[in-house]
């Protein structure tokens, strides 16, 4: 963990994952009963492990800077691990910094890297995200270095995702004994 950083008034993580664990289940893309506004979590100290095991890279990676944090940024980068070869670019909304240099210059560098990129979006209050792996749509541009054509790809997938996925609902109804 990277001291010093802190989720200000994101609650991203809290709203999109669908949670199915013995004492906490609540829907896909739907915020969390425990979550308070400007407060975060009312049931911090109980909260299940599959809340304390989310790695939101903007407490592991230090590569990224300011601009990143998911409130400025719209984006939230997540990995089982951030060990293993998967990052996943969850885009909760359209920002500037999708067409910016600093974004585009780490993708690039972790398609070159060899990891595994994904582009994720969360779909309709309710509903399952969706996800689609951009390393091969990408890889020519990264490695021409041309910006332009990986902005480009960049929009193109997330259209894709947002027009052709059929987004499924997720009829899990919020329960929880944590409080
Ligand atoms: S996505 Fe990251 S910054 Fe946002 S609430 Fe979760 S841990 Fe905090
Ligand atoms: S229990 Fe707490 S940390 Fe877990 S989803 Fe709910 S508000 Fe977020």
């Amino acid at each position: 963990m990277i001291e010093g950083r802190n989720c200000g008034t994101c609650t991203a993580c809290c709203s999109f994952a669908p949670i199915r664990v013995e004492t906490l289940r609540k829907p896909a893309n739907t915020l969390c009963a425990h979550c308070a506004e400007g407060q975060g979590c009312t049931v911090y100290e109980v909260r299940p492990q599959v809340c304390r095991g989310f790695y939101c890279g903007w407490f592991f990676l230090p590569e990224l800077g300011p601009a990143w944090h998911p409130e400025r940024s719209g984006v939230v980068i997540r990995s089982e691990s951030f060990d293993n070869d998967t990052i996943t670019i969850l885009v909760l909304r359209f920002s500037e910094f999708l067409v910016s240099e600093d974004f585009a210059g780490l993708v690039g560098a972790w398609i070159e890297a060899g990891i595994s990129v994904e582009f994720e979006r969360v779909g309709p209050e309710g509903h399952l995200p969706a996800k689609m792996r951009v390393n091969e749509l990408l890889e020519a541009a990264v490695a021409a270095r041309d910006l332009r054509e990986m902005q480009t790809i960049f929009a193109w997938s997330l259209a894709h995702i947002d027009q052709s996925h059929t987004w499924e609902r997720d009829e899990t109804e919020f329960y929880s004994a944590l409080a």
